[in-house]
């Protein structure tokens, strides 16, 4: 391999960031003042005041770009904004630095070995920031010439540009003649060209590249450059991932495996040659790397080569910051015998800064599921959300954000824009929670299917 490619991609970043009325789309930020100090009620995050702050300083440690390879462990019980805190912070941080969320079950794929799947998540997570400058120059299209009469079918024409330096007859095909047609351009417009990507725009729309024409050598002259003429430099900056690098210089991926995220496994010496051209690229001043943040949820569900894999991984220069988030107790350690607080082995714990999550007192869940109500579009009686709030305290926040939706169908089936006590009700015997299904388990355990079937067999023996 000889050049590295790493063509802008930005489009593909802003696609996969389209997100529906998700879990967690009411999250904004975490929702902190200047001083990081964290604010009631805001940027959809409430209450969880000590786990935001210190969520607040981490977040300053990525801004600075300066720290590479640090972990940090949220944990607490199921419910207590863990994620919640983790998509604030990938908010706060916005479009330029790179985040990745995955669950760590995601890992066990048939595609790909479990450590392709870590390096990949990792190289996902790292941002290089290349910059380029550019020159644009101003000219002014001096003349279109299109036959329409060309018996093919396709039509031919000639367009004469004049920049500040020179004077270019282009010779136009029938795709170039569309689109000067649709942008109608035409004789004395001013027009504007990048140099390096050699984009033609007129104000600012972007309507051919210099490359599409078919350029008539021996017509282009070059003009003296007119003393007060507007000739302008600009630096464009883009962020890539390393990943992205990967991908688009691998001999059997290319740049649309991006897109379908179906990349598979890449070769290792790839790797290697990319690392060392950004290394240059450092260097040279044209790039600077951006160690963005790998989120990994259900951090239990890893197995022990996993842990080993992202011991070796976090000293790396080139590593993310890692934010890890379990709701276990001391747990069994996949692919172990042994236990270990959170299900994680001890040498990996004391690498980690661990903030806790606490459970949410009623108040707190009352304004998390009024923000939900508001988020998916639904008007609520003052005293339903009383009772949705009791259910709450009783049961779990998660179990009554979700019956937010089922009892604004159940209101709209009798016709009411609103939700009242009744809706609620209604949902909450329609669909039971965890605790009353258990209940329900235990007191119809002989009814159920295994257990017919282990009396059977104990009746044989
Ligand atoms: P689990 O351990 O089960 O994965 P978790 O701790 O990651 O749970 P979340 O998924 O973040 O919990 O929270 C459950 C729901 O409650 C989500 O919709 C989340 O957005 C919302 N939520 C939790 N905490 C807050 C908070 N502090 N402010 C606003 N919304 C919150």
């Amino acid at each position: 391999m000889t050049t590295v490619n790493a063509p802008k991609i930005n489009e593909y970043k802003e696609a996969t960031r389209v997100e529906r009325v998700g879990a967690q789309s009411h999250i904004r930020g975490l929702g902190l003042d200047g001083d990081l100090e964290p604010r009631n009620i805001s940027q959809g995050m409430v209450g969880q005041k000590k786990a935001r702050k210190a969520a607040g300083i981490i977040l300053n440690t990525i801004r600075a770009g300066k720290i590479a390879g640090r972990s940090i462990l949220i944990a607490g019980q199921p419910g207590t904004g863990k994620t919640a805190i983790a998509m604030g912070i990938a908010k706060a941080l916005g479009n330029d630095i790179p985040f990745t969320a995955m669950a760590g079950s995601e890992i066990f794929s048939l595609q790909m070995s479990k450590t392709e799947s870590l390096t990949q998540a990792f190289r996902r997570s790292i941002g290089v920031r290349i910059k380029e400058e550019t020159e644009i120059v101003e000219g002014e299209v001096v003349e279109i010439e299109i036959d329409k009469s060309a018996t093919s079918g396709a039509k031919t024409g000639k367009i004469t540009l004049k920049t500040t330096e020179m004077e270019t007859i282009y010779d136009l095909g029938a795709k170039m003649i569309e689109s000067i047609t649709k942008e109608k351009i035409s004789s004395g417009d001013v027009i504007t060209i990048d140099k390096v990507s050699g984009r033609i725009s007129k104000l600012g729309r972007s309507f051919a590249k210099a490359s599409e024409f078919d350029a008539l050598g021996p017509q282009t002259r070059h003009v003296q450059c007119p003393e007060g003429e507007i000739e302008k430099r600009k630096e464009v900056v883009h962020t890539v991932t390393l990943h992205e690098i990967d991908v688009i210089n691998s001999r059997q991926k290319g740049f649309l495996d991006l897109f379908s995220g179906d990349t598979g496994e890449i070769d290792p010496e790839i790797r290697d040659q990319i690392d060392s051209k950004v290394a240059e690229w450092k260097e040279e001043g044209k790039a600077d790397i951006v160690p963005g943040v790998l989120f990994i949820d259900e951090v239990h569900m890893l197995d022990i080569e996993c842990f080993s894999f992202l011991n070796r991984a976090l000293e790396s220069d080139k590593a993310p910051i890692v934010i890890l988030a379990t709701n276990r107790g001391i747990t069994n350690i996949r692919g172990t015998t042994y236990k270990g607080p959170h299900g994680l082995p001890i040498d990996l714990l004391d690498r980690c800064l661990i903030i806790q999550t606490e459970p949410y007192n009623e108040a707190e869940i009352r304004s998390i599921l009024e923000i939900r109500c508001e988020e998916e579009d639904v008007e609520m009686t003052e005293e339903a959300k009383e009772v949705l709030t009791k259910i709450g305290v009783d049961t779990t926040l998660r179990y009554s954000i979700q019956l937010i939706t089922t009892a604004n169908l159940v209101a709209q089936k009798r016709k009411s824009n609103e939700v009242d006590v009744e809706d609620v009700r209604r949902v909450y015997s329609m669909f039971i929670d965890h605790v009353r299904s258990t209940q329900y388990l235990r007191d119809h355990q002989a009814e159920y299917m295994f257990d017919e079937y282990q009396k059977q067999t104990q009746k044989m023996q």
